[in-house]
């Protein structure tokens, strides 16, 4: 018999806020020692009382944005209780009876074609601390504690690995952009859940959960394991499946049991009297909506319409900053797809000299602008642009300035042109002779003289051409 596979994620996301999401203390990449990011609210002393941070719910609803769903007016938080080490309230501050975004989409292109994932909700909640453990003790560090977390829960519409995954950089790539989280390792965490039927049968399987997966290539290989054990154990009875809880182990690339599911009664969840309710005003979401920056597919539709290449797209996309200087630079009336060509090709060059990378890329979008600009209107030409672009990438020389400095905005007329190549005919007689002979290469030669001549300024299409006449009739 054939099966299908079916798959629903829980996404844990840790949100890039300068504090945590209760207290004033630094978010999660601020730590350098354990217990430096701690204060008596996020270490559970009694009587301490949460106060929200504005910028998560904001954060929050960016996403439900981009992930098309519903966004709830009124959100509030509850208290889910269990004990352990590294959660010193013994509950965790979480969503469940009003969480901040509902039914969203997401659409997938895969082997399998297109395809729609539905988002079940988006909530807010605090991360827990994490357990050291080593030799005869086991530590506590609460750094990671009260970190503000967004969890993306999915409905069970996967139905391969390849989706999962490609759901998975999805998600990465527009809360990159979106300034949600950088998603670094261990930032973004994932529970999988999978249940196994025969093709064609509506009704669903039996799901089991693997926990807290960090790294996209272990989730494939963990669903993979599991598709299989499922199958087996349908197809051949080799053991009975049942509703758990499961951890996967890197090495052996198995499955284990850990506990069995426990059901949201197990975590006597209650509202949390100490936070009031949320509301989203119109005024308030409008300016959220107004902040949220485009999604990733829209821009990427939008670069294309532009006629910027598809290498090109994918460089944008992946980098903030870069995506940042294009938008800026464009917005001050540059042309898409030259802007495009500036950053990544000349900046990136002029770096790569320098053995240097385009994240090291320090020039401002006015000082770009202002060069593209000056080649657009035609005040100067295309190398002396690039000759001020190195002086500001190398040594953030005013464009302007430099430019006139240089005479590179000289205004070349015709004239002078003819001018300066009949100077370079006369002062080379050899490379004439040899372009007489048919060595067509002299014409390059002379060509680079008469720009020398000229500092980089005039149209070097211009020049060319009347370069080329004038050797063709001597
Ligand atoms: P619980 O309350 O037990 O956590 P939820 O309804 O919140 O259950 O679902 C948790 C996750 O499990 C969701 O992502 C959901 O899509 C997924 N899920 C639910 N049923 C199945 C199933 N039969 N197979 C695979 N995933 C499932
Ligand atoms: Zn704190
Ligand atoms: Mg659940």
């Amino acid at each position: 018999m054939k099966y299908e596979l079916v798959i629903g994620l829980e996404t844990h996301v840790e949100l890039d806020t300068k504090s945590k999401i209760f207290c004033s203390c630094g978010g999660h990449s601020e730590a350098k020692e354990p217990n430096d990011c701690v204060c008596p609210a996020c270490s559970g002393m009694p009587g301490m009382l949460p106060v929200m941070n504005k910028k998560v719910v904001e954060l929050a609803v960016t996403a439900g944005l981009m992930l098309n769903c519903n966004i709830n007016r009124y959100t509030t938080f509850d208290k889910k209780n269990y004990y352990y080490p590294d959660l010193p309230c013994a509950y965790q501050i979480t969503q469940l009876n009003h969480p901040i975004c509902t039914d969203g989409l997401v659409t997938l292109k895969t082997s399998m074609g297109e395809r729609g994932i539905r988002i079940k909700q988006i909530h807010m909640e605090e991360d827990a601390g994490k357990l050291v453990h080593g030799g005869k003790y086991s530590y506590v560090d609460f750094n990671r504690t009260s970190v503000p977390l967004i969890e993306i829960v999915t409905q069970p519409d996967f139905r391969s690995a390849e989706e999962v995954v490609t759901y998975l950089n999805k998600l990465k790539s527009m809360f990159r952009s979106g300034g949600i989280s950088e998603c670094e390792e261990g930032a973004m965490r994932c529970d999988v859940n999978i249940s196994v039927r025969p093709e064609g049968s509506e009704e669903f399987g039996v799901r089991t959960e693997i926990k807290n997966m960090a790294s996209f290539e272990a989730i494939e290989k963990a669903i993979n394991y599991e598709f299989q054990r499922h199958v087996d154990a349908l197809e051949y009875e080799t053991e009975e499946l049942v509703q758990e809880t499961r951890r996967f182990d890197d090495a052996s690339g198995k499955t284990f049991a850990m506990r069995n599911k426990e059901t949201e009664a197990d975590y006597r969840y209650f509202p949390d009297a100490n936070l009031m309710p949320i509301i989203i005003d119109d005024e308030w979401l409008e300016q959220i909506k107004a902040n949220k920056p485009v999604a990733v597919d829209e821009k990427a539709d939008e670069y294309r319409a532009a006629g910027i290449s598809e290498k090109e797209i994918d460089m944008l996309l992946s980098n903030n900053k870069l995506m940042k200087l294009h938008n800026d630079v464009v917005s001050m009336g540059c042309n898409s797809k030259d802007a495009a060509a500036w950053i990544l090709t000349d900046c990136a060059g002029i770096l790569r000299k320098d053995g240097k990378s385009l994240n090291e890329l320090t020039v401002t979008a006015e000082k770009l602008g202002a060069i593209i600009k000056m080649v657009d209107s035609g005040k100067i030409n295309r190398n002396a642009g690039k000759k001020i672009l190195i002086a500001v990438v190398e040594e953030d020389v005013d464009p302007v300035e430099y430019c006139s400095k240089l005479g590179l905005d000289r205004k070349v007329d015709e004239s002078m042109i003819s001018e300066v190549i009949d100077k370079v005919i006369e002062g080379n007689p050899q490379a004439v002779a040899d372009f007489k002979s048919g060595k067509t290469k002299a014409a390059q030669a002379l060509f680079g003289a008469c720009m020398k001549e000229l500092k980089g300024a005039g149209d070097p299409g211009t020049i060319k051409s009347v370069l080329d006449e004038k050797l063709n009739t001597l």
